[in-house]
């Protein structure tokens, strides 16, 4: 049998192997990993592979390690050692690196090295607009089921003071505001926690670690909506060099002064670990790129005031389908078969018309298979297909979809204009009073401020104000949101909407929507409870598996 390693040699000296070792995972196997090198240096190692015949570890030998020009021993000596000597290092790298990218480079050789970065103490407003981005980033963001919101800091509760209120007539009225908010989302933390754990009291097979991790959780979904957009908090990102280098245009762009700086201090941060990937940013290019999406988005906002501002919004059901393809079963069908035959997709496409749909929705199981958990997911024929969905729903659900990367998502401006949700737990729990009362003043200081700065009073909307949003998927994308979201351990202000994308969906397109069969349309009292229980288990089982401590 003819294996991979047939054709794939090596050959070190003994000196050579003892250059490489620090730097790779091993030295005579064909799949290895490289190691204690700057991101720059991997970045520009891999963007050889295009132009040359050589391996890796030669490339690395020959053009890198070896190489007088690339003062190697000072960059990659000193790139195990300290902090202060590993940015010595990389700005020595970068000269030599930069030749290397300049002359075999281009844009995706920023693709090969990536940083990781914290976001500390950043409104909601800059979080969004970081998430945002979606390919070549993946954000995790302090949750607000998880951790409560209420904690002061010098006495004083954590939220942005926007400069341009703070400089204003408004800025007592904005504090007054948000710590209102605050203030009644900490009131209510203990008697909500109360009445949720009346309304579903442990059963004595939960533990009490679960059933504690369940009820907090739930109290704190449920009070999530008092938290306005100027709630501080940590986002932690990592991403390849070209993702940074154009979300630090897009920040440059944005209309809130906070995210303008956020985008200095990131640029200031990625500068020591991928400078050479990120340095675009801050050229005149860079600046260029900025200025062409700001203004085509003001130029665009004036016109559509112009063109609409007259016209009254319609009030909407939450989840509204209002694009979809009749054509999609055939195209599907159609994407299934193409890859098993030579013939063109017309033609594919016109014995697919020609399908009863017994025949079709055997196409389309045999294809799907037995999906055994939601983690088999169908394949790219299921791209061929696309849903536009138009949601109007709360702020704290926006907050969750949104994440989702694969999606084409576009929000409208975060208003009270559209009212806001009061969760009916809230309600049943005679709670509803004082949340309304932050709420609606809430609400006043929005329009009172939108009147002189309307970018910096989205600062103050609380998550509870409804959001319109549109979101475009695919079918696969389809099953992977409302499979994931509409699991119980969900909140239910999404579960619902994924319910109805489900709904509606199947709607439309049975044959398409059949197998998704992990679609939760159950409703549960305690969300997390049965994921509590599970992790209860795991941590038994790792605890069994520990070796008896000395
Ligand atoms: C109950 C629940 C609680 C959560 N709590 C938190 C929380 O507290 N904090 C938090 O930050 N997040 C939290 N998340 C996760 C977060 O909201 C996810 O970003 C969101 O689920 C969308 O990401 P995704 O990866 O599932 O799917 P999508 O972004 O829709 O992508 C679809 C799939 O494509 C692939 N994919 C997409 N992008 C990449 C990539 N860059 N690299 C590799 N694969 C990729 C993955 O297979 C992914 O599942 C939570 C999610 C759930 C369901």
């Amino acid at each position: 049998m003819v294996s991979m390693a047939d054709f794939w040699e090596e050959s070190l000296t003994e000196e050579e192997g003892y250059l490489l070792q620090p730097f790779t995972t091993n030295l005579d196997r064909s799949v290895f990993g490289l190691v204690n090198l700057p991101e720059v240096v991997k970045g520009a190692l891999f963007s050889r592979y295009s132009r040359s015949d050589k391996s890796l570890r030669r490339i690395l030998l020959d053009e890198f390690i070896k190489a007088p020009e690339a003062s190697f021993a000072g960059i990659a000596g000193h790139f195990t050692n300290n902090n202060a000597d590993q940015l010595v290092a990389i700005q020595q790298a970068e000269a030599f690196y930069d030749r290397v990218l300049i002359g075999y480079g281009d844009d995706s050789v920023a693709e090969l090295g990536g940083a990781h970065i914290a976001c500390e103490g950043i409104s909601n407003i800059a979080a969004k607009v970081i998430e945002d981005s979606r390919l070549g980033l993946s954000p995790l963001e302090k949750s607000t089921r998880y951790v409560p919101f209420n904690r002061k800091v010098n006495g004083r509760y954590r939220y942005y003071r926007e400069s341009s209120i703070m400089a204003s007539s408004h800025s007592s009225r904005y504090e007054a505001t948000l710590d209102y908010l605050f203030d009644t989302y900490t009131a209510l933390i203990d008697p909500l926690l109360s009445w949720v754990i009346s309304r579903t009291p442990k059963d004595p097979t939960t533990s009490e670690r679960a059933y504690n991790n369940a009820t907090k959780a739930k109290t704190l979904d449920l009070l999530r909506g008092l938290l306005p957009m100027a709630t501080l908090t940590n986002v932690g990102l990592f991403g390849n060099g070209r993702a940074f280098e154009y979300l630090l245009v897009k920040l440059a762009a944005t209309p809130h002064q906070e995210v303008r700086t956020l985008g200095i201090s990131m640029q200031q941060e990625l500068d020591q670990i991928i400078p050479s990937f990120v340095k675009r940013a801050k050229t005149e290019r860079g600046a260029k790129a900025a200025q062409y999406l700001q203004t085509n988005c003001k130029r665009t906002e004036l016109l559509a005031q112009k063109l609409l501002g007259q016209i009254q919004p319609v009030s909407t059901s939450t989840v509204q389908l209002v694009d979809y393809d009749p054509q999609a079963e055939v195209k599907v069908i159609a994407a299934i078969l193409y890859p098993h035959t030579d013939l063109t997709f017309d033609q594919i496409k016109e014995y697919v018309t020609s399908l009863s749909t017994t025949e079709r929705v055997e196409i389309i199981n045999t294809y799907v298979g037995e999906r055994e958990s939601r983690f088999h997911r169908p394949g790219r024929a299921f791209e061929e297909t696309y849903y536009t969905f138009d949601l109007l729903a709360d702020i704290g659900a926006y907050r969750d979809l949104h994440r989702h990367r694969v999606l084409t998502q576009e929000r409208q401006h975060y208003s009270v204009r559209h009212g806001y949700i009061v969760p009916i737990e809230i309600e049943e729990a005679n709670l509803q009073e004082q949340m309304r009362k932050a709420l609606d003043y809430a609400a006043e200081t929005t329009e009172l401020i939108g009147k002189d700065l309307p970018d910096a009073a989205e600062y103050v909307v609380p998550f509870a104000y409804r959001i319109r949003w549109r979101i475009k998927l695919n079918l696969r994308e389809a099953y992977h949101l409302v499979e994931l979201r509409s699991s119980r351990q969900g909140h239910p202000s999404y579960r619902i909407i994924a319910q109805e994308m489900y709904r509606q969906i199947n709607a439309v397109h049975p044959a398409l929507a059949a197998n998704m069969h992990f679609v939760d349309l159950n409703d549960y009292a305690l969300e997390r409870l049965a994921a509590e229980q599970r992790m209860e288990t795991k941590l038994k089982q790792h605890h069994q598996n520990q070796p008896p401590s000395a």
